[in-house]
């Protein structure tokens, strides 16, 4: 996946990032249009002209591609699932949801609010560029055309049944609504999405050796696809294992805490005596408030170490604090879960019982996944 992606902009609630690789498309799409395109298409149109046209032409292809992505992420609103953000990266934008539609039908108008979105854009510039008298200037006629072409583009290939682009979706989405397996129609649309994945990889490396450069292209896309085909399953099959699976099943115990009242350079030796990444905080009841982790302690100057106490610069994201009998697939969507990498499980008072970390969650998954194997082809020895 690309680097990290910088937010830019916040719009109806939703952050709007953009990945350095999108800096880099937007200079080649302007470089493209720039030298090839608009010099081909308005006669006599200066250099400087031209690169201006280009690089408003990639600006509004990339305003389509968020419009998109905003169809999917108010319909995933909709519906219950929270959107962390969009981000546009290299091969156009990503709406990041939080936790997966539950129904079919809810898949259904997900999959389909981007296209939604998209055929409109591809059409109102299609019929422009189809009533535009002849007499028109030529540039104008120009950057219609091309958002025409290339919003079409956009919609087809999304539309392409490979999961996990909304084609595949909608693949997805029906498999699941026929056999009510959401596990088996994700494993049926990834290895769909795999496939066509290879193809355009081979279709990409031939066409390129046979000296058409384009065709990397589709290797590149091809091989994108191979990779969130495969990442989509993984997440498709931690979410299935540890749906019915309670905090308290998994977690470590007991939970060793910091008192609030201890300054950073006290709190220090617990860091050296467990080695774990993260601790929790409780009040002065006894109570769980939240968790120090060792990034905190490592962000904070040797100087105040001795001046900050722990309650000070705990992290209270309550999605940190896990009741006992809280679904682990729930906690997995949470990303202070993700950022801290441990919670802490409570009781109904919020009295601390244990700590669930990933690696624990990471041990019950081989341990779940060695139970599959010898469950299903391996015989076993007696
Ligand atoms: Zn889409």
């Amino acid at each position: 996946m690309p680097g990290r992606s910088v937010r830019i902009a916040r719009i109806a609630g939703i952050p709007v990032g953009v990945s350095p690789w999108w800096l880099i498309i937007v200079g080649l799409i302007t470089w493209s249009l720039g030298a090839g395109y608009y010099p081909g298409e308005v006669h006599g149109i200066t250099t400087a002209a031209s690169y201006a046209l280009g690089l408003a032409s990639a600006l509004l292809l990339f305003a389509s591609i968020l419009a998109h992505e905003f169809g999917h992420a108010l319909v995933a609103r909709r519906v219950g699932v929270e959107v962390e953000e969009i981000d546009l990266w290299l091969l156009g934008g990503v709406a990041r949801m939080r936790g997966q539609p539950k129904k079919p039908g809810d898949e259904l108008s997900f999959a389909l609010a981007g296209p939604a979105v998209t055929t409109p854009i591809a059409a109102i510039f299609g019929v422009l560029a189809l009533a535009l008298p002849a007499s028109a200037p030529a540039a104008l006629r120009a950057v219609i055309r091309y958002q025409a072409e290339i919003n079409l583009l956009i919609l087809g290939f999304n539309l392409i049944p490979a999961f996990p682009l909304d084609g595949g979706r909608v693949a997805r989405a029906l498999l699941w609504q026929r056999s009510g397996d959401i596990g088996a129609a994700t494993a049926t649309a990834s290895r769909l999405g795999q496939g066509i994945g290879y193809v355009l990889i081979a279709f990409g490396v031939i066409s390129t050796l046979n000296g058409a450069p384009g065709g990397l292209w589709f290797a590149l896309i091809g091989m994108f696809l191979v990779v969130a085909a495969k990442a989509e399953q993984v997440q498709e099959q931690v979410l299935t294992t540890f749906t019915g699976v309670c905090a308290a099943e998994l977690m470590s115990q007991p939970a060793i805490c910091i008192p609030p009242a201890l300054t950073l350079d006290e709190a220090q030796e617990y860091f050296a005596r467990y080695r774990f990444t993260a601790f929790p905080i409780t009040d002065t009841t006894g109570r769980a408030v939240g968790m120090l982790s060792i990034d905190q302690l490592e962000r904070t100057p040797d100087s105040k170490l001795a001046r900050t106490f722990v309650a000070e610069i705990a992290d209270r994201d309550p999605a940190l604090l896990v009741h006992e009998n809280e679904d682990i697939a729930h906690l997995l969507e949470q990303p202070a879960f993700a950022r801290v990498g441990r919670a802490v499980v409570v009781d109904g008072e919020g009295g601390p019982l244990g700590v669930v970390s990933l690696t624990d969650i990471q041990r019950a998954l081989r341990a779940a996944r060695l139970h599959d194997d010898s469950n299903s082809a391996r015989p076993v020895p007696r």
